[in-house]
């Protein structure tokens, strides 16, 4: 759970509150100090009040206070008290009460000592608490007369109540002095607080600024020394910012022109599947847009569910690892994936970094080069295993009887014309398919309708043989650049094929003419089409005609003496041109080849498309 924030006091009140309390306590202490002081000087001034009335009582007594000097002893006491306002009393040499009369002579267990005291010569004195008045009681004992015998002895008793009043008013007034100058101390302590936070809080603002990307913001300068090397430091901080910002700006940029021109699709993931990177080429490959994309949980944006379990492994492995994947879609496509795990500064798990190359061309390749082998080893397989059977048969006594030796001798001469034909087929495919994937075709000149006449003389035995008219139609002064002998041996293979699987006596048109390979195609091209009224081909196969060792009806093509790679060689030929090839056929009506060779050099120059 996250724990609850400080509350937080802003600058100008801590100060302000810290100064007001450090006053308050000088403020309490001086008043204490002064009100004690005050109190001492008020009893002092008392105490002297106190003595100089027992002094002039002393001074005005007469040699003996007793007997007929009674009256008038009796008369100054009185009239000391009354202009005093204090309380006189007299005793005599031997602490007796003598005035007034009838007076205990102590007034509390202090008199007694304090008696004693002026006995001996010494003046004493006394305070102490009256808890029935709730005053102070200041008493002062003097003896009059000889040291050590005196005749009299003055006490002085006074009450705290007058000088408890003027104190308490004294101390009223200074109180409120104190308050006063609290006041102004404390405003003026605000004022200076005021202007310390002010640079403070404007330090506060730009670096706060500064964290939320601002960088074009000034640093003011700061009064204080410290406060003027903060923003020293924070304009050194601002500068740094704004360099590492352009440094990873241009690292950014550099990187996603890097990432965004590889044909290989690179995908970064974080610890938690999120996307943290996405390449143009990744995003066309999942079908995604990066900038939705990124930031999102891979298992949420990626459908492909292998590629999911991919992601999770390839977090997790040490090692990096790799897996074919198939993406479906309206073309399906084999992905190689390859994953590496990526590891932070703190050595945890950081995420994933993704390759994804599209592979179907290769895997394609593969296949077709694997098909290709077993379907050679196939087509040699037959007419080997026919020929060793004969062979066998002729050795275990049949070339003994003529007719039979002589009818076995032709089958293998068949079977090993078959194989020649095959393995001529072959070559010749390999040898097209290696000038056209060097793109050096020699290439001449040469005139179209020289090359099909040259075909169809070629081609006419076998057609007569099957009753089947051979009709030409070719535009006059039709001249492109070829390989005379290669496109002469395209259209061979397509007359023979349309002799082949034809019914006797049906037509065959061979023609030529400018045109273009498709409908609004600037390129101007040689169509060259040999059109059959035969068996036709069912639309499902149309699609794989060309490739090789496909047949439509394996019998009917081995019976004809077919190897099944005449098209295929007229395919090569033609993409060595630099042209295309099309079939169009209706099963039971005819079949149609069109071969479009481009009327520009370079173009043919190319080689296959
Ligand atoms: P093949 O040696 O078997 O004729 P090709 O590559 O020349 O091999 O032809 C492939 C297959 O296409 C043939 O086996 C045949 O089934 C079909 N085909 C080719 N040309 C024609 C055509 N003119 N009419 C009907 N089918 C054809």
């Amino acid at each position: 759970m996250p724990s609850e924030p400080m509350p937080r006091t802003r600058f100008v009140w801590h100060l302000f509150f810290g100064w007001c309390t450090l006053l308050a306590a000088v403020i309490v202490a001086c008043f204490w100090q002064a009100s004690v002081r005050l109190a001492e000087l008020a009893d002092d001034a008392q105490l002297r009040r106190s003595i100089a009335v027992a002094e002039a009582v002393a001074s005005r007594l007469p040699e003996r206070i007793g007997g007929d000097a009674a009256g008038s002893v009796e008369t100054i006491v009185a009239d000391l008290a009354r202009s005093s306002g204090m309380q006189i009393d007299l005793f005599d040499g031997e602490a007796r009460p003598v005035l007034p009369a009838g007076r205990p002579a102590s007034q509390g267990s202090g008199d007694e000592r304090l008696l004693q005291e002026a006995r001996q010569g010494r003046v004493a004195r006394s305070s102490r608490y009256d808890a029935a008045t709730g005053r102070r009681v200041l008493a002062i004992v003097m003896p009059s007369g000889t040291p050590g015998r005196p005749k009299a002895i003055v006490r002085v008793t006074t009450d705290s109540l007058e000088s408890d009043r003027s104190l308490g008013r004294e101390q009223r007034q200074m109180l409120a002095g104190f308050v006063a100058i609290a006041l102004a101390a404390a405003w003026g302590g605000y004022l200076v607080a005021k202007r310390c936070s002010q640079s403070v809080e404007t330090l506060a603002g730009v670096a706060g600024r500064l964290a939320a990307g601002d960088f074009d913001t000034t640093v003011p300068a700061a009064e204080l020394a410290e406060l003027a090397e903060v923003a020293e430091a924070l304009e050194a901080m601002r500068q740094q910012l704004v360099e590492r910002g352009l440094t990873i700006g241009r690292q950014g940029s550099q990187q996603e022109a890097v990432l965004g021109s590889m044909v290989e699709g690179v995908l970064a993931i974080d610890a938690r599947q999120r996307i943290v990177s996405i390449n143009r080429a990744a995003a066309d490959l999942l079908g995604l847009d990066p900038a939705k994309a990124v930031r999102r949980p891979l298992q949420e944006v990626v459908r492909n569910p292998d590629l999911r379990r991919f992601a999770l492994r390839a977090i997790d492995c040490r090692e990096p690892i790799e897996d074919d994947l198939l993406l479906r879609g309206p073309r399906d496509r084999t992905i190689l994936v390859r994953g590496t795990a990526l590891a932070d500064s703190r050595g945890a798990d950081g995420g994933a970094v993704i390759v994804l190359n599209d592979v179907t061309h290769f895997r394609q390749l593969e296949n077709i080069r694997r098909d290709f082998v077993a379907n050679v080893s196939h087509e040699l397989k037959t007419p080997i295993a026919s020929i060793k059977g004969f062979v066998e048969t002729l050795l275990d006594g049949a070339v003994d009887d003529p007719g039979d030796a002589r009818r076995f001798l032709g089958i293998v001469a068949r079977q090993a014309e078959r194989l020649e034909a095959i393995i001529e087929d072959l070559l010749a495919l390999s040898r097209i398919e290696q000038t056209e994937g060097a793109g050096n075709l020699p290439l001449e000149e040469a005139e179209v309708r020289a090359v099909i006449e040259a075909a169809v003389s070629d081609c006419s035995p076998r057609a007569v043989e099957k009753s089947i008219r051979l009709e030409v139609a070719c535009e006059q002064g039709l001249v492109v650049p070829m390989n005379p002998p290669l496109v002469e041996q395209a259209i061979i293979n397509l007359v023979d094929n349309a002799i082949k699987y034809s019914e006797p006596e049906r037509l065959v048109w061979i023609s030529a003419q400018h045109g273009t390979a498709e409908e609004g195609d600037e390129q101007p091209c040689a169509v060259i089409a040999v059109a059959d009224q035969g068996c036709g081909i069912a639309e499902e196969h149309l699609p794989r005609i060309f490739e090789r060792f496909y047949r439509v009806d394996k019998a009917r093509s081995r019976k004809e003496g077919g190897t099944g790679l005449g098209l295929s060689i007229v395919k090569h030929i033609v993409q060595a041109h630099g042209g295309a090839v099309s079939v169009e056929s209706e099963p039971g009506v005819g079949t149609t080849f069109r071969l479009f060779l481009p009327m520009a050099a370079e173009s043919a120059a190319i080689g296959s498309s």
